[in-house]
């Protein structure tokens, strides 16, 4: 994720400051803000979402999905193990490897969407996205989206000398792939109508400098969908991007480009988290300054996808020399998994 955030001025307190531009309803131009602070606007203690609702409890079928967030644990352990899997790298290589081997020894169905990522000043890099499908045959699908590659140097560490050391980023990409590692075990029982592509994208973090390019693998991806309109006999109906997300008190606050660009799927994933008492959902935006991210949502956002970023904008870790497995917690890996596989469970083809 690229952060956009920018404090909001608040009574001319903050000497400096642009002008807000509120993002309304409209789809939010990049690089602005929001300054609505908080959705919905009229209560936030009783949204709408859940008027319909029984207080609840998670049903058989889905209870049955056994999620195991102590597995999933393990799995950004294992690929943290790897040491750093920068795009193009050895480390990238073995990744790919392993989790190619996983899901196909679990029934899902993979695919290496491979295209040469480009940098600035740079050497073109061989980058590889992973699409693992589960029902293929379905015509209506959805997108779990993650990257998987680390970023080339630890950029938040206040210590320029420490940039280059190694940077594992156990919960900036890893901990989604961990997540579909995982949930890869339960899919084919999954009680959902529609089908499922795990899409793991590559070239999200080969950024040296702030004028690189950023998301060159959600980028490639979304063009190759957009491109196959016409041939592809299927339709992506929504897309829900983890990144930053897995952490021991996580705050998974609402993000502005998803409001703007897909409020009813953040209605439906934040309705059933607040069903389900899953509390790192919080059903808000920023009170005192934007939440929007520029991440991987947007490409899908681009070519018409509703889609969602699940995020913590605020990770302690994030782009540190410490965002390492020890900071991930099965707990909120469980949490995130019921309400997912909740959700998957209420979609059915149209
Ligand atoms: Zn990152």
């Amino acid at each position: 994720m690229r952060r956009v955030i920018l404090w909001a001025c608040v009574a001319g307190l903050v000497a400096g400051c642009g002008p807000i531009e509120p993002a309304g309803d409209d789809k939010p131009k990049r690089d602005t803000f929001a300054s609505d602070a908080q959705v919905p606007k009229e209560d936030p203690k009783k949204p709408k979402f859940a008027e319909d609702r029984q207080p609840g409890k998670p049903d058989d079928k889905e209870k049955k999905v056994g999620f195991d967030g102590e597995r999933a644990a393990k799995h950004v352990k294992e690929l943290c193990d790897i040491g750093p899997r920068i795009s193009g790298s050895d480390g990238m290589k073995k990744q790919i490897e392993l989790l190619v081997k996983h899901f196909d020894d679990l029934g899902g169905k993979v695919t290496k969407q491979e295209f040469q990522g480009t940098q600035k000043n740079r050497k073109a890099v061989g980058m590889t996205n992973l699409i693992v499908s589960w029902f293929p045959d379905r015509k209506q699908r959805v997108v779990l989206l993650t990257h998987y590659d680390t970023r080339p140097i630890a950029d938040q560490e206040a210590n320029k000398n420490n940039w280059n050391k190694p940077f594992v980023s156990a919960n900036d990409g890893t901990g989604g792939v961990a997540f579909m590692m995982e949930l890869a075990r339960h899919m084919k029982d999954l009680p959902t109508g529609v089908g499922v592509d795990f899409v793991i994208v590559d070239g999200e973090e080969y950024v040296f400098g702030d004028n690189d390019d950023y998301f060159l693998g959600s980028k490639h991806f979304a063009d190759e969908y957009k491109k196959a309109e016409k041939t592809r006999g299927f339709k992506y109906t929504a897309g829900v991007l983890f990144d930053l997300c897995f952490h021991d008190g996580a705050k998974l606050k609402v993000e502005d480009y998803s409001w703007n660009g897909a409020k009813d799927l953040v209605n439906a994933i934040w309705g059933i988290a607040a069903n389900r008492k899953a509390k790192s959902f919080q059903y808000l935006r920023g009170f005192d300054r934007s939440t929007a991210v520029q991440d991987d949502h947007l490409a899908l956002l681009d070519v018409g996808i509703p889609a969602v970023d699940i995020i913590d904008f605020d990770y302690a870790d994030w782009h540190k020399l410490s965002d390492t497995p020890d900071k991930i917690s099965a707990k909120q890996m469980t949490e995130v998994a019921g309400v997912i596989v909740e959700w998957l469970g209420t979609l059915k083809e149209k």
